[in-house]
């Protein structure tokens, strides 16, 4: 058995997983259906379902939806969320059960089985007990002294353990909130690098990775840099990355003379509003955002890091893809004729053990009250 102190998987075991996911999706490229957008807007009315969309997600998916947002966003929605509803949570388990913490009172499906995250997957409550312990020890002080960061990106049972969660849009405000020197920060460590050099204090890493971002190489960014700089078309060009990218794809974008951030998806879309005088952007996430950038702004550019291939898993979140129109639709008929076990057939009722909940909301609670930290001008 692994030692609690280390990370639960490989980058190579979360890689392996992310493409066996990807094979039970619906395909990328299968045309959006008018009807079943209008189907799925029908069965909502008939129904008291409130739908909550990730940036990432599919765009009939954000044809349905009653809110829009990254992981700050949604958890920010899910505080002023509408008594009484159910919320079909058209993400991944994480951040439903993020909703589920901040309002137990609500009913919160997944419309998919396949809603996990490669990243949350890394660290456990239990592991977190046993490395704070021992990274108490090998400093001489207290547990009490050695708060934890916790990414949003991580299950109820760690999240009850955390001091403060952040998100990608937050995370060095977050760490800055705090009054103590040493900081333990999970699971991300590309997160981590991206802010250890901006804060005074001694920040503690766990090993674990997003195994979407991780597959953004540098050989990639230069590519995409090449093909626009020799392309046939002419403007100013920007690149924005997530911070979940690999240490060297940051520091790259970071030095390069083109406008330039390390950014959130909510963050991503504010800054392009920032900046009208960019013809192309290179972005480094996953498409669902390229997606949502391109409607915006039809008369822009927006090229991804990677040369994205429907044979590979790179640029596509497979946990996110899992939700469907046809899924979500199943299972708002199934609310329509309350049916529970059919709910449960097409999709994951989240429920978090009555444990986990208040350290768990309290941690998220302060995380939103110290807000977004990544303004048009980035981090
Ligand atoms: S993109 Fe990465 S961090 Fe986000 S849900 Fe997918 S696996 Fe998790």
């Amino acid at each position: 058995m692994e030692p609690l102190t280390r990370p639960r998987q490989t980058r190579e075991s979360a890689r392996l997983r992310v493409i066996d996911t990807w094979e039970k999706i619906k395909p990328l490229d299968a045309p959006i259906n008018g009807a079943l957008i209008d189907e799925a807007r029908r069965l909502k009315e008939r129904t008291n379902a409130f739908v909550v969309v990730h940036t990432y997600q599919r765009i009939e998916m954000k044809a349905i939806a009653d809110a829009i947002g990254d992981s700050f966003a949604l958890a920010k929605a899910a505080q002023e969320l509408p008594a009484g509803k159910v919320v079909i949570h058209c993400t991944v388990d994480f951040m439903a059960e993020t909703t589920k913490i901040l309002r137990p009172d609500l009913t919160v499906v997944v419309p998919s089985h396949y809603g996990g995250c490669g990243l949350a997957d890394y660290v456990t409550g239990e592991q977190i007990r046993a490395w704070r312990s021992s990274e108490a020890a090998r400093l001489g002080i207290p547990e009490s002294e050695l708060p934890l960061v916790l990414y949003i990106n991580s299950y109820a049972n760690a999240k009850a353990e955390a001091d403060v969660i952040c998100t990608s849009s937050n995370a060095l405000k977050v760490v800055e909130s705090l009054p103590h020197s040493n900081v333990l920060f999970a699971p991300d460590r590309n997160l981590y690098y991206s802010i250890r050099n901006r804060t005074t204090k001694n920040l503690i890493a766990w090993e674990g990775s997003c195994p979407i971002h991780q597959e953004f190489t540098l050989e990639m960014l230069e590519t995409a840099l090449d093909r626009v700089e020799r392309g046939p078309q002419r403007g100013k060009i920007g690149i924005m990355v997530h911070p979940e990218c690999m240490p060297e794809v940051l520091d790259c974008v970071r030095g390069l003379r083109y406008v330039n951030a390390v950014l959130s998806t909510g963050g991503m879309i504010t800054f392009v509003r920032a900046h009208p005088e960019i013809d192309i952007w290179i972005i480094g996430t996953e498409i669902g955002l390229i997606e949502s950038l391109c409607q915006e702004h039809p008369s822009k550019t927006f090229l991804p890091v990677y040369e994205h291939k429907s044979c590979d898993a790179s640029c596509v979140c497979p946990y996110m893809k899992s939700v469907s129109i046809e899924g979500v639709i199943a299972v708002l008929k199934a609310l329509s004729e309350g049916n529970v076990a059919a709910i449960a057939q097409h999709g994951k009722l989240i429920e978090v053990p009555e444990q986990f909940i208040p350290r768990a909301r309290i941690a998220i609670e302060r995380m939103v009250a110290v807000g977004r930290g990544d303004g048009p001008t980035g981090y």
